[in-house]
């Protein structure tokens, strides 16, 4: 049975989307999302305004974070450009769900794990920033930070760089400085998806791999490597994903005994974008999401 009552994948104010929990419950209810996960980066921070504000619009609400971890197969040109990719990733996206009220124990672990790894952002920030004056770019660190009104990051600084004039666009910003690879861009370390998928499992949840057209790796192989990690769910489908890619990623997931999730990535209504309308076979989803 196909379904559009569930959006499980989308940012707020907390990390790099524009509305904020309250406004995005809006969107979510007004667009009929029924059962709605938000996964802002790296950052648990908006869950409880988000618990109070689906419940008062009668939405199921299941906890998520979007998790930047390690790039773990190399990736193959040709596939990113079919995929129209023109950069290689610098980093893979594990969505984590707490579907249940999360194992105490394992939660006060599982933020503990995490919050570095969210706190690192302001730091690695600076360093950045620091890099793009040494070139001769003019950015005030107040002006980046003051962008983010939750966690900060590389998009802050690329929207800086445009308003300040340095370069024509967001993706020039990417290309030329603070992609990965480039000159400004500061490394941070990042977990793998074994290490994580072993929190979010220590705490009750689950995980799915965000976006699996973006890594330029042949499905199969990507879905093995994901059973290695002990990863029980893939997100076949993700906005951007064609209906032919959403198919042959769901097969393969059913092969392979892996479940399917389902996202808009919501961050904001620039080009079109909008929460919900994503539809999905209620059965494919993992047991945990689908009985929530
Ligand atoms: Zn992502
Ligand atoms: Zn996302």
């Amino acid at each position: 049975m196909w379904t559009s009552s569930f959006d499980l994948h989308c940012h707020t104010t907390h990390s790099d989307g524009s509305l904020s929990v309250d406004e995005l419950a809006d969107e979510m209810a007004k667009q009929q999302v029924k059962v709605w996960s938000l996964t802002d980066h790296d950052t648990i921070a908006g869950w409880d305004e988000a618990k109070r504000a689906a419940s008062e619009r009668g939405i199921k609400f299941i906890p998520g974070v979007e998790l930047t971890c390690d790039v773990e197969l190399p990736w193959n040109r040709e596939i990113l450009e079919a995929n129209s990719r023109n950069r290689p990733p610098s980093s893979w996206h594990l969505l984590a769900y707490f579907p249940h009220e999360p194992l105490e124990d394992g939660l006060k672990q599982f933020e503990a794990w995490l919050s570095p790894l969210h706190e690192d952002r302001v730091p690695r920030m600076l360093e950045m920033i620091d890099k793009v004056n040494a070139f001769g770019m003019k950015i005030d660190p107040v002006d980046v930070l003051s962008r983010a009104k939750g966690s900060v990051g590389r998009p802050h600084l690329a929207m800086a760089m445009v308003d300040a004039g340095h370069v024509e666009s967001m993706n020039e910003a990417f290309e030329q400085w603070l992609g990965d690879g480039r000159p400004c861009n500061v490394e941070r370390p990042k977990p793998s998806l074994a290490e994580a998928t072993a929190l979010v499992h220590a705490a009750g949840g689950i995980t799915s791999l965000a976006h699996p057209r973006y890594y330029g790796v042949d499905y199969e192989t990507l879905i093995q490597h994901l059973k290695a990690s002990n990863v029980d769910a893939i997100e076949a489908f993700h906005r951007s994903h064609s209906d032919d890619d959403r198919h042959r990623l769901w097969k393969l997931a059913e092969a392979y005994g892996l479940g399917v999730t389902v996202g808009s990535d919501f961050h904001s209504f620039n080009g079109g974008h909008r929460p919900g309308h994503m539809p999905v076979v209620i059965n494919a989803l993992p047991e945990l999401i689908s009985s929530a």
